[in-house]
């Protein structure tokens, strides 16, 4: 992500020092009024470039799930594109703001000359500009409420759905208030691309399109609840193609509602149906086993993600690790895996929960475990004094040899594993990761 974010800044970055350095600034200007003019350029130019990135990942490209790792490392990379974006756009403000400052400072003398366009050109940059900056506070009001984590994330989801209107309002500010110089140059070209990208990527989030061509309708089958857990077992019309297991879906069950990704939990059984375990965490969770029976129709959007079972390198070690919910998608291997036991490479399984006793899932994974002599289960039992740490995995992985760590739970364990993990195993470590957070 951060190796994206900054290759796309400095590539921007880059561009618009060469068009700077091909500049003839009119005579007499003042360097301060210079440097105004294109520190604006320069935070214009960043922030339109970044948010066409979040917008065009907004779109669930699945052509960037391999580069980016996974479809919940690409929404990773739209909040961060996007913050960033919102983060320069305010920069961008501010210096437009300092105007008065320094003309207080040296005056109106050697100011450079305001873009001016003649007729329906000039209403338009006029529009341009008023467009941005209205833009600009409704995307720094969603800024806000998005890293304001309190705030239901239902209602800011359907706030969030302004951010294709917002970003085409930018996008006539970035067209029009853009130098008309930079049109020739490659910096023009760069941001040509992008805004013709981020239009594309607008209209297809407006017109309702995206995800549109991974849809099927199915209904509920079965569906059970034990301890907070509600399993569901759908079965898809025949557009579901298949599935890898340890891939994720979008949900539909009620469209007022709309889709919560959840994995897929079960391996591909060849008959269309698949189950999902839904944790109460929230909102929706918390009533999804009063609002849903068998015959219940749902909307599924899938698959994507990259946590998969095909992916394990035969060279290294396997160490799967699970908190909670986060077995979901160890469930979906297991089950897969029970059709040639006597394939399976060996790995060690480690299941983190509060207490083994009420656990919903530690007997199903007894059950699953006990049919492939190359798994070996390791519960960790909270209120039994069991808590997995770096140490412990150390321990249990006698091996010592180059280790691939595949991880499904609260990020801060998953911090705390990755941490103490890379401090011995430096270079050997490979730590996959599922995100369950899209926000
Ligand atoms: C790739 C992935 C796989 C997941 N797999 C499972 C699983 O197998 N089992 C399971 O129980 N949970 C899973 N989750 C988590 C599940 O999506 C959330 O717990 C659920 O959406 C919460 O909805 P809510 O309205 O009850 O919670 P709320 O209280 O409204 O939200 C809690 C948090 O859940 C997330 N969330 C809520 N609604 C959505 C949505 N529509 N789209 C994206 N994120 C949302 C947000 O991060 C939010 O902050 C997965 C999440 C992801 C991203």
């Amino acid at each position: 992500m951060k190796t994206v974010l900054s290759g796309l800044v400095a590539a921007v970055t880059a561009l618009w020092l060469l068009a700077l350095s091909i500049t003839n600034f009119p005579e007499p200007s003042a360097l301060l009024w210079i440097a105004h003019q294109q520190g604006l350029y320069l935070t214009g130019l960043l922030s339109i470039a970044l948010m066409s990135l979040a917008m065009l990942l907004a779109t669930r490209p699945v052509w960037l799930e391999m580069p980016l790792g996974g479809m919940d490392r690409v929404y990773r990379l739209h909040k961060w594109s996007g913050i960033l974006a919102v983060a320069f756009a305010a920069g961008h403000w501010l210096i437009k703001q300092s105007s008065g400052m320094i003309r207080a400072l040296i005056g109106s003398e050697g100011r450079l000359p305001k873009i001016k366009y003649e007729r329906l050109l000039e209403v338009l940059r006029r529009l341009g500009d008023d467009m941005g900056e209205w833009a600009l506070y409704a995307a720094l009001a969603m800024l806000v409420i998005t890293l304001w984590r309190r705030f239901p994330y239902h209602l800011w989801r359907h706030l969030h759905r302004i951010m294709p209107v917002l970003y085409l309002m930018l996008t006539l500010h970035a067209a029009m208030l853009a130098p008309a110089a930079y049109w020739t140059q490659p910096v023009g070209a760069l941001l040509a691309a992008f805004l013709a990208v981020g239009v594309a990527a607008a209209f297809i989030s407006l017109a309702g399109l995206i995800g549109r061509r991974r849809q099927v309708n199915g209904s509920i089958v079965a569906v059970s609840s034990e301890a907070g857990v509600t399993e569901i077992t759908c079965r898809l019309d025949a557009g579901w193609k298949s599935h890898r297991p340890g891939q994720f879906a979008f949900i539909t069950f009620d469209r007022l509602e709309g889709a919560h990704p959840f994995t897929i939990a079960s391996a591909d059984r060849g008959d269309r149906t698949i189950t999902f375990f839904i944790k109460a965490l929230g909102n929706f969770t918390s009533t999804l086993a009063q609002r849903v029976a068998v015959g219940h129709c749902v909307t599924i959007e899938g698959p994507y993600g990259r946590f998969q079972l095909g992916r394990h390198r035969p060279d290294r070690g396997q160490v799967w690790v699970a908190g909670g919910i986060g077995i979901t998608p160890f469930l979906a291997w297991l089950e897969s895996l029970q059709a040639s036991p006597e394939k399976t490479r060996e790995a060690d399984l480690h299941y983190c929960t509060r207490n083994r006793e009420t656990d919903p899932f530690v007997t199903r994974l007894q059950t699953l475990c006990a049919a492939l002599p190359g798994i070996r289960l390791h519960i960790h039992s909270t209120q039994h004094g069991e808590v997995l740490t770096a140490e412990a995995l150390k321990l249990a992985d006698g091996r010592k040899k180059k280790a691939d760590v595949w991880f499904c739970g609260p990020s801060g364990l998953a911090e705390a594993l990755k941490k103490g993990l890379k401090a011995s195993w430096r270079g050997s470590l490979r730590f996959h990761q599922e995100a369950f957070e899209m926000r």
